[in-house]
């Protein structure tokens, strides 16, 4: 039976699609069971699909100053909110 710890230290090769058939199988078995590896694979994929979209091209750019953007907009709300309240 595959544990959580072994799960994490396949996961990226999961993701790639890099595990034979019986690891596969594993792999999902685990994840039918437990919650927290579904969450890990969820993030783990989450972002490696925001690392291949960033290496594959000309997108990035934009895409970098949208996340810039939204990054400065939260910070600046929470600035705002935070002296209203004082
Ligand atoms: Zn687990």
């Amino acid at each position: 039976m595959l544990m959580c710890r072994d799960l994490a230290e396949i996961a990226s090769d999961y993701i790639d699609g890099e595990l034979n058939g019986r690891q596969n199988l594993s792999v999902k078995m685990h994840l039918m069971m437990c919650k927290d590896c579904r969450t890990f694979i969820g993030n783990l994929r989450a972002s490696s699909n925001l690392l291949s979209a960033h290496s594959s091209g000309k997108a990035d750019e934009e895409f970098l100053r949208r996340i810039d953007e939204r990054v400065a907009e939260a910070l600046n709300a929470r600035k705002i909110r935070g002296s209203d309240s004082e």
